[in-house]
């Protein structure tokens, strides 16, 4: 009986103490570069700790990869010995896919070396970033850790990125910046930048400032306005663009990105990265790019139970942003940290704080159980409200 008692106190504790841990979990997916490369050093919780979470934290793909990524990844082990081992030709793989050149690709350990090895390249003589704010943060942070700046715009009234406010920026103070930010679709709101966006913002600002496009999300998207930026570096426009292996194909332990770029542009960042993808992320992500009807079947899945949990959350009172990936935001009305730690409690891990939404919860998709978790863990948390007809 005490035994099982201390197990109950143990659990709970071990939930509040992932909440610790769990917060540097959620940095690695999701803030990878806090702290630099000092980062290494971060704590990991216990396996069954984490096991025991809903993980709705870090826009993971929770169903995880399908049999053909796992056969591959393991078919990969024979050369777990070797430095020159065959790589299943990702970079090929990925050139063909995208109709570029093997010259226009650089392959990375996730797509947040990309981010950091852009900002290394372009952000030199006290050169910074332009971009808004909330958004993937992690450009700005390496900014920061190289005695770099960020000039950070605010998100429109209905939380999208105001392209003429980056083009007038981009302009008036064309001398200050190195390198342009433009997560699409941004995390954490979910909002995508439209295709006509995106050619406003490259046709209006300097021609030759550098633009990292961050499509992370890209897969995810449903609305037809949207369009991924590759043609831009096809045209041989100063664009980056950030792809992963972390979301919709399941791959984010394996840590596999890569940057599509002008051919001139990967020769100057190329230095700046490790060069180095091991054997089964290389042989896991080739058999993830011939998985398409898996991913749009992971697609599907993803956007009806977004589409189910926001609708609960509106018909219990509370507002979320429309969103076009894998995760949502929620209006919860009060500030967002405490509010972590009460999910952490019912070992539900919730997204962290995106200053300056900080009554905001970014909630990711989990599986159907841990979708129902939430909710429950919500409800709980939260009283039911009524909504005034003009939405507020
Ligand atoms: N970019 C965005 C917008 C992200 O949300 C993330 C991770 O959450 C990353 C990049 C980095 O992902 P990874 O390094 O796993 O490819």
């Amino acid at each position: 009986m005490s035994v099982s008692r201390r197990n109950f106190v143990g659990g709970v504790a071990a939930a509040l103490g992932y909440l610790k841990v769990g917060s540097e979990v959620d940095l690695f997916a999701q803030q990878p570069r806090q702290g630099g490369a000092a980062a290494g050093a971060r704590m990991r919780p216990a396996m069954d700790e984490y096991d025991a979470m809903a993980h709705l934290s870090s826009n993971e793909n929770c169903w995880g990869p399908p049999e053909s990524v796992l056969k591959a990844m393991n078919q990969s082990f024979k050369y777990a010995m070797r430095y020159g081992y065959p790589g299943g030709d990702v970079v090929g793989e990925l050139a063909k896919l995208h109709g570029v050149k093997q010259d226009n690709i650089l392959l990375t350990a996730g797509s947040g070396e990309v981010l950091d090895v852009v900002g290394t390249t372009f952000l030199t003589n006290g050169k910074k970033v332009l971009g808004v704010e909330p958004t993937y943060s992690s450009v700005y942070q390496h900014a920061t850790s190289i005695k770099s700046q960020a000039i950070k715009m605010p998100l429109m009234k209905d939380y999208r990125q105001s392209i003429p406010a980056f083009v007038k920026t981009a302009n008036d103070r064309a001398a200050e910046i190195g390198l342009v930010y433009l997560c699409n679709p941004n995390n954490p709101t979910g909002a995508v930048v439209t295709a006509d966006e995106v050619k406003q913002l490259l046709d209006g600002i300097p021609k030759d400032m550098p633009v990292l496009i961050d499509e992370a999300y890209h897969h995810f998207v449903d609305d037809p306005k949207y369009a991924t930026s590759i043609p831009y570096v096809i045209e041989g426009r100063p664009v980056i663009i950030a792809r992963t292996f972390s979301k919709i194909a399941a791959l984010a332990a394996m840590r596999i990105g890569y940057a599509v770029a002008p051919a001139e542009l990967i020769t100057k960042m190329r230095p700046y990265s490790m060069g180095s993808v091991n054997v089964a992320a290389r042989f896991g992500a080739v058999a993830a790019l011939k998985d398409t009807q898996g991913q749009a079947e992971i697609k599907k899945r993803t956007i009806a139970l977004r589409k189910k949990t926001t609708a609960e959350l509106e018909a219990y009172g509370y507002e979320t942003i429309p969103s076009e990936t894998n995760f949502f935001m929620v209006s919860i009305g009060r500030e967002i940290q405490p509010v972590i730690q009460e999910f952490a409690q019912k070992k539900v891990a919730v997204g962290r704080p995106f200053p300056p939404m900080t009554k905001h919860m970014r909630v990711s998709i989990g599986t159907e159980d841990e979708m129902a978790r939430f909710v429950t863990a919500f409800k709980e948390i939260f009283p039911q409200k009524t909504r005034t007809t003009a939405g507020v």
